[in-house]
């Protein structure tokens, strides 16, 4: 869409939006003259929303909705979201431009949890738009142990993985358990789909190495779909057709310049029933300047929630900062952090007999990093209790970023201190 078409687009879903108690009186009452103009709309805050009626948000007529879905954030009341017929089907839409390159030959198991969540019907009716074949067995379900979900992969021969970043490797954990090898006995395993949680670089990684395929992520969130989905060169690109991106400094007014992190600031384009017009997400994010081989010659990196950190003096290290960190370690999969004096406090859980964290490696990473940093190992099991997978029911997850006071509670950890 070239900017005039966009201007047009956007007129017309502010002229629907109107049809709702929540944006009538936050609205323009002219079409906006330019794109700029959007800027003079309020932003739309997820408290506000949590504050009003499932129906407020409504534009579209009941005899037009189609399904319905909540946020299965993990703070505060749901955000309601609903879908007409043709919303579903963009939703869908969106998540097919990841460059994964859903197709026929596809058999597609998602892991994602399918109760009142939107990620895992939104990735379902992508792959069969797609003529893929569904194998839908829900996180969280006391039907889908993960043994079945290992077992699923192996004999119906699955081509593609779809679910959380945790879940990647808390099914490879499952696998060995089962006595089987991740990256070798699931050959026909071609890639692995992420949603849901941050996924920096470094966890990016992590993944690909125990599986031994390319990861791709897409991000979104059920108030909105799918904004950002990794191309077939695992870069992040903004979907631009569908959305209206800004990034916000933290006056929340101005725009941040391209590489600096702004929060994440979105306008549904194409969403009929509850379309969301400057939605706060809630995520930071930057642009990043790069000619990728797919045409696009910029990402939209999402480095996730502001509060996912950990200040140590007057530095801020967030999600991304602490996990390129942890893979200078041996072992990555289960680890927690907290602030300790002058720096950082990790306990590591160990993967392999001989795995170790020696002074040398600590000297290195303390003066890239120009902070103290202990790092502790501690026997498999102590962090994660394996048990848990290898039983029928939902499973806890771990935590990876303790604050001071939860370091100080884990008996664990006092006794490996005295
Ligand atoms: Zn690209």
């Amino acid at each position: 869409m070239n900017p005039q078409e966009k201007l047009e687009v956007l007129n017309q879903v502010l002229e629907n939006c109107k049809a709702s108690p929540f944006y009538k009186d936050r609205l323009p009452s002219q079409p906006l003259r330019s794109l700029e103009g959007l800027k003079g709309i309020p932003l739309t805050r997820k408290e506000e929303l949590r504050k009003c009626s499932p129906f407020d948000l409504l534009c579209v007529p009941r005899r037009e909705l189609y399904q319905y879905h909540e946020t299965f954030g993990t703070t505060g009341t749901p955000i309601p979201t609903w879908f007409t017929r043709e919303d579903l089907r963009n939703n869908a839409k969106e998540v097919t431009k990841c460059g994964v390159d859903l197709n026929e030959n596809d058999i597609v198991l998602i892991r994602f949890p399918y109760a009142i969540s939107a990620i895992a019907h939104m990735f379902h009716a992508a792959a069969q738009l797609k003529h893929a074949c569904v194998i839908p067995a829900s996180a969280r379900s006391s039907v889908s142990p993960f043994p079945r979900v290992v077992d699923l992969m192996q004999k119906l021969q699955v081509t593609i993985l779809a679910c959380l970043p945790l879940q990647v490797v808390l099914i490879a954990e499952t696998a060995e358990l089962l006595g089987l090898n991740p990256h070798k006995d699931f050959p026909h395993l071609r890639a692995i789909c992420t949603a849901g949680e941050t996924l920096s670089p470094a966890r990016r990684k992590l993944l690909e190495n125990i599986w031994g395929v390319p990861v791709f992520d897409i991000y979104g969130m059920a108030e909105i779909g799918t904004a950002v989905v990794d191309c077939e060169f695992g870069h992040p690109h903004p979907l631009e057709d569908y959305f209206i991106f800004e990034l916000l400094g933290e006056d929340l007014k101005t725009e941040v310049k391209p590489g600096e992190l702004g929060y994440l600031v979105v306008t549904t384009l194409k969403k009929r029933a509850t379309p969301m017009i400057r939605y706060l997400t809630g995520d930071v994010a930057r642009v990043m300047g790069r000619e990728c081989a797919c045409g696009y010659n910029y990402s939209l990196e999402i480095l996730g929630r502001r509060d996912d950190k950990i200040s140590v003096g007057n530095r801020v290290l967030d999600r991304w900062a602490l996990e390129e960190i942890v893979a200078n370690f041996p072992c990555q999969r289960f680890w927690v952090v907290g602030p300790a004096p002058g720096g950082l406090h990790f306990v590591v859980e160990q993967e392999q007999t001989g795995d170790i964290i020696g002074p040398e490696l600590i000297n290195k990473l303390e003066n890239r990093y120009k902070m103290k940093i202990h790092a502790e190992l501690v026997p498999k099991g102590t962090l994660y209790d394996r048990s848990e997978l290898l039983s029928v029911g939902v499973v806890g997850k771990p935590l990876y970023i303790y604050s001071a006071e939860e370091m100080e509670k884990k008996a664990y950890l006092k006794s490996l201190r005295t």
